[in-house]
């Protein structure tokens, strides 16, 4: 399969279209998420983003008032599901794959898996602190940050597993992306420091980045200009996402830590109800998504999440 740097030289300045899904919830079929992604497939997108989802610690109630503390995955299934895909639709698939929750050993295992697999685009991020925990904290014997992830991974594709008595070892070929935050990650002290450590990733071999959601373009213009300036030259994907409800109003700039710009506030307030506001949210992002193609964005990267009928509207006035 493609690389998505290779799909960006082969575009020569065009700028292509892709996607991002979340697995379905445990228990759920994969028909469904074939119906969401066949509408979008006439746009052909480049490749498609399968997020990953760590597990949380529920606690069940047990005899004598018990209590205990059971780990559950909501949405497993990200490999498979790209293998799935790749079948289906004939597409790249990018499985996320994240720091938490995994030794170095499990992480290479399933670096291999996804060698077999033929998967050769990987988007390496760190992954978020579980509910029950208030900061993010390793596995003992994972990874702490993606920088640590990447150059694992940069290993590999050199040959060297962690296992040096593994011999003959193949030298993987992954072509590995990673995220940006045009609005700083929330964790960070401060802008700047957060743009070290990007280039900390790109350094050690990150081909291109995807963009957190943002909702200004003003906001994803001036993060190419200091990327830039800091010396990262890999392509900048912008990630953008349909506002869709309200609630989102708050709810995207809390779990994001994003800010969302006065006027689309103000149009999405004014809104009798949410399929109101959806048209809204389809509108701005047509209206980003054009001014971004024109200025040269490589690429548009839809957060589709488990909905694709907005995706289809904007795509058919962009691409
Ligand atoms: P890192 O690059 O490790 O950075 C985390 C923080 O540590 C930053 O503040 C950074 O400035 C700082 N930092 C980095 N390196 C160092 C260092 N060496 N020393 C000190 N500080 C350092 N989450 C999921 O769980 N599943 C997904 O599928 C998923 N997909 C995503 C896709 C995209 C495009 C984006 C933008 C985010 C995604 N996330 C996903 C969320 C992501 O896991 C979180 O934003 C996470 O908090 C940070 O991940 P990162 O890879 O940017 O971390």
């Amino acid at each position: 399969m493609t690389k998505v740097v290779d799909h960006i030289k082969k575009a020569n300045g065009k700028t292509l279209f892709s996607i991002e899904i979340l697995p379905p919830m445990k228990g759920q079929g994969i028909q469904n998420l074939f119906n969401q992604i066949e509408p979008l497939m006439e746009f052909d997108p480049k490749f498609i983003d399968v997020t990953y989802h760590r597990e949380e610690y529920v606690y069940k109630k047990r005899e004598q008032g018990l209590l205990e503390k059971v780990a559950i995955r909501k949405r497993p299934g990200t490999v498979g599901i790209c293998a799935a895909l790749m079948n289906k639709f004939h597409v790249d698939t990018i499985p996320h794959i994240i720091c938490g929750g995994f030794t170095k050993e499990e992480t290479e295992n399933a670096l291999i898996d996804l060698q077999f697999l033929g998967i050769d685009n990987i988007l390496a991020i760190r992954g978020d602190a579980i509910k029950s925990e208030s900061r993010f904290t390793p596995t003992p014997g994972g990874h702490h940050y993606a920088s640590d992830l990447i150059e694992q991974i940069t290993k590999m594709n050199s040959g060297n597993y962690l296992n040096q008595e593994v011999e003959n070892a193949f030298a993987t070929d992954f072509c590995v992306g990673i995220a940006g935050y045009p609005e700083k990650h929330f964790e960070a002290p401060n802008f700047h420091t957060d743009l070290k450590y990007l280039k900390k990733k790109v350094d050690l071999g990150a081909e291109y980045i995807v963009t957190q959601m943002f909702f200004d373009n003003t906001k994803y213009f001036a993060f190419v200009d200091e990327c830039r300036a800091a010396g990262i030259n890999v392509p900048i994907i912008p990630g953008l996402k349909s506002l869709s409800t309200l609630s989102q109003l708050t709810v995207l700039p809390s779990i994001f830590h994003i800010d969302l710009p006065e006027d689309l506030v103000a149009a999405a307030e004014k809104c009798k109800n949410n399929s109101e506001v959806k048209q809204v949210g389809i509108e701005w992002a047509i209206a980003q998504s054009k001014e971004l193609k024109e200025k040269g964005a490589p690429c548009l990267h839809y957060y589709a999440m488990t909905k694709s009928d907005n995706i289809v509207q904007i795509a058919k006035e962009v691409f």
